[in-house]
């Protein structure tokens, strides 16, 4: 296959790089390197089946030759972020996938959009399941990504049913692992830094909220299978293994042999406006269509991704 993975600079997008180039795919990676960095793709560089372009995906796309997929990943997607980018959020969710969308119709190819477990937003029902509408709030710090995100699956269905585009939506839920950005203020990476540097884990309210931490290589292979699969409605791909945060910072202290204490903070910006109280992806549509769950333990993945951060921290 030929394939274009839009945001292919990212944490996610460069892993699937690699992923397809492992299993023998030509693959254009197009990025405009705004919250991506060539770094994580370096190692790519003169591969002969991969070729980089500097892009932003809110404007026309045009790509030489044909395409076999196109996997829309390209946006910013940590809370910070979307306090930074609103507009830049927007506008890659909205118009982004609008035109990828009409790429990969022009080339007649397979489309795959990266959505996200903020679709259900603040969740009423848990653990969440992709028939759940969801709970978000349009006009909060977190609706540039949620709404975004929610347009592009309503845009990504209106092009199947209406143009009869081949096309798989996957709902990510937090992943974690090597390449995720040092400063891009979700809680993995903020508590790596912090327990490395033995600076106090900033643990915001009393660490009651949840998440289920799925690591990168488990999803990876999620989203192959699903593009491969003949599933055309969403699927959650996420680890349904669930903690606190407050028991994650422990783990994590644990895990780095750090001196660290818990601080316990309340931020007065918007970081934890509309922060969800509670997330755990139900995989059993994964487990059913797909044969996957993730079988990466959490010991062993955050391990993998210490030693990432290692050397960036005490540098
Ligand atoms: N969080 C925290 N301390 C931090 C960063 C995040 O306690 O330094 C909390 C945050 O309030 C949320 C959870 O960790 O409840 C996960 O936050 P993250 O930004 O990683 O992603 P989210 O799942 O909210 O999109």
């Amino acid at each position: 296959m030929r394939v274009l993975i839009t945001g292919g600079a990212g944490f996610l997008g460069s892993h699937l790089c690699d992923r397809f180039l492992a299993e023998g795919h030509s693959v254009i990676a197009m990025d405009n390197l705004l919250t991506g960095n060539t770094a994580n793709i370096e190692h790519l560089a003169g591969h002969e089946r991969f070729h980089f372009i500097k892009h932003d995906v809110t404007n026309y796309i045009y790509v030489e030759g044909p395409l076999d997929a196109v996997l829309h990943f390209a946006s910013p997607a940590s809370p910070i972020d979307y306090l930074e980018f609103p507009i830049p959020t927007l506008k890659v969710g909205a118009l982004g996938t609008h035109k990828a969308l009409g790429l990969a119709k022009a080339k007649n190819a397979r489309f795959l959009l990266a959505s996200t477990s903020e679709v259900y937003g603040d969740p009423l029902i848990h653990p969440q399941t992709e028939d759940y509408w969801g709970n978000v709030n349009p006009i909060g710090p977190r609706g540039v990504y949620d709404e975004a995100k929610r347009f592009a699956e309503a845009m990504t269905m209106a092009y199947q049913r209406y143009h009869g585009l081949d096309t798989r939506i996957v709902r990510i839920f937090n992943t974690y692992g090597p390449r995720m950005r040092q400063e891009d203020g979700r809680v993995v990476p903020n508590f790596i830094a912090q327990a490395l540097r033995g600076d106090p884990l900033t643990v915001y309210g009393k660490g009651q909220r949840t998440r289920a931490f799925c690591f990168v290589s488990d999803l990876v292979e999620g989203i192959y299978r699903l593009l491969m699969s003949n599933e055309k409605e969403p699927v959650n791909i996420g680890n349904p293994s669930e903690m606190s945060i407050l028991n994650f910072a422990k783990k994590v202290i644990e895990l780095t042999n750090s001196t660290s204490e818990i601080t316990f903070i309340e931020p007065t910006d918007m970081r934890i406006k509309d922060d969800p109280k509670v997330r755990r992806p139900d995989i059993t549509k994964a487990r059913t269509i797909l044969g996957w769950e993730p079988t990466v333990l959490l010991e062993d993945g955050l391990a993998q991704t210490i030693e990432y951060f290692r050397p960036l921290v005490l540098k």
